[in-house]
């Protein structure tokens, strides 16, 4: 049978803070006509556009809760039927939960689709940890560093400005890193379950080049969404 209409991809990037999921998935959009949908732009567009699911949401933001799954469920499935989605999407920050995967997978059912691929962004926690724990910036320009891979060439001078005045923010240190990296794998170990289950979960290596990384995540997509 031939098909005639293409089903739009539905791509989930996991990944901890540092990994780079921003800017791979910036890459992807752009490789592949996808757009990027995270909760917090959904809920800001459905809040400033006024949809029913919109309203619902700024109701119980400004009551102080937290919006229910349903109504973030509903808020996706609003976006998804918007027509500048026609190669698909790549979720970021969604689901975060067991319950919200299942939930995902039944809202995608009901469409007759599915989760196309759950790609891994993997990192060695150490080397992650000394990433984040060694940077500082350059107070007058900006310029990023790093205490053992990227030094200035002269010590104590920037090498783009010649600024002597550096800065480190408060929690790019080795404990803060290795809290989040924590806090990251006890979120993502359930949907790392889930996915394997179904038979997408991709994983790939991210500590490498960003060239090197999005070719491996080119690739993955390709072959996911063939
Ligand atoms: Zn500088």
């Amino acid at each position: 049978m031939v098909e005639t209409t293409i089903t739009p991809a539905v791509l989930i990037l996991l990944g901890p803070p540092g990994a780079g999921k921003g800017t791979q998935a910036r890459m992807l959009e752009k490789a592949f006509g996808l757009i990027q949908l995270s909760t917090g732009d959904l809920l800001r567009a459905a809040v400033s556009e006024g949809t029913s699911a919109g309203l619902a949401a700024k109701s119980v933001m400004e009551a102080g809760g937290l919006v229910s799954d349903g109504i973030v469920l509903a808020i996706l499935k609003d976006r998804m039927a918007k027509p500048d989605v026609k190669a698909g999407i790549i979720l970021d920050g969604f689901p975060r939960t067991d319950a919200q995967a299942a939930a995902l997978d039944a809202l995608l059912n009901e469409e007759g689709q599915k989760v196309s691929a759950a790609i891994s962004l993997d990192v060695d926690d150490e080397a992650m940890i000394d990433r984040i724990a060694g940077r500082f910036t350059c107070a007058g320009c900006g310029e990023g560093y790093h205490d053992t891979h990227k030094q200035t060439a002269k010590a104590g001078v920037c090498d783009k400005c010649g600024g002597t005045d550096f800065k480190r923010r408060a929690d790019d240190n080795a404990e803060t890193a290795r809290e989040r990296l924590k806090a990251y794998h006890a979120q993502t170990a359930p949907l790392i379950a889930h996915y394997s289950k179904l038979g997408v979960l991709e994983a790939t290596d991210a500590m490498g080049p960003i060239a090197s990384v999005a070719s491996a995540l080119r690739t993955i997509v390709a072959r996911a969404t063939a």
